[in-house]
């Protein structure tokens, strides 16, 4: 069995995770609380989720998963990107980022709203110099309003037109159904067992 430590100090996310690689068989572990908090400043989600996952694996020598997500934006040349969550200055202000998404796009037309939620994971074991990342996505529209209470960041912005609803407006189970984080393992999935399984569990 593959034991791997969640990159995140958000016990959520790590208990998300453990329901989310379940089928895979892999058991979760949380980082210690005392662990020092790695640094974001890569310039893509791939980037910055393979430098928590190394940062973690040269403390913890084994295996890490990490992620980081995003909404991207074609018409902004993809912001706000990594900025996602400090977009409009101060780290987390939903509600700000989400005035300034709206104002930016203020004068562009609803059929150049397109946006994709984005979520990178990286896997990688410090100890024997090994990992992969893998992308999950999925495409939506920005509303010019807010709609919906549930979810979190750029949820109530977010129309997602196979359900005919924002993403604040699902349930948090359909939201998992179709998210971002879970293409994203859903794509770590196939590419374990696609083969990388056995190129990486030495006992197997
Ligand atoms: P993190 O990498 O998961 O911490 O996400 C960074 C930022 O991206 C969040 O603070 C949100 O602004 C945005 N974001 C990521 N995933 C979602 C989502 O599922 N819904 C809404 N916003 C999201």
């Amino acid at each position: 069995m593959l034991e791997v430590y969640i990159a995140s100090k958000n016990a959520h996310k790590v208990q998300e995770y453990r329901k989310l690689l379940k089928p895979l068989g892999w058991s979760v572990l949380p980082l210690p609380d005392d662990i020092d908090e790695c640094p974001e400043n890569a310039h893509s989600f791939e980037a910055n989720a393979m430098e928590k996952a190394v940062f973690y694996s040269r403390t913890m020598k084994g295996w890490v998963l990490a992620d980081d997500s995003g909404l991207s934006v074609p018409e902004l040349n993809g912001e706000p990107g990594v900025r996602s969550a400090r977009y409009a200055g101060e780290h987390g202000d939903d509600s700000a980022n989400n005035r300034k998404l709206l104002q930016r796009l203020d004068t562009v037309p609803n059929d150049r709203r397109t946006a994709f939620f984005i979520c990178s994971i990286a896997l990688w074991n410090d100890q024997i110099g090994t990992g992969l990342t893998v992308r999950g996505q999925v495409e939506g529209t920005i509303l010019r309003q807010p709609s919906g209470q549930s979810g979190f960041g750029y949820d109530p912005l977010f129309f997602y037109a196979p359900l005919g609803k924002s993403f604040a407006d699902l349930s948090m189970d359909e939201k998992n159904e179709v998210s971002h984080r879970r293409r994203a393992v859903q794509a770590l999935s196939s590419v374990w067992e696609g083969g990388v399984r056995r190129a990486f569990v030495r006992s197997e």
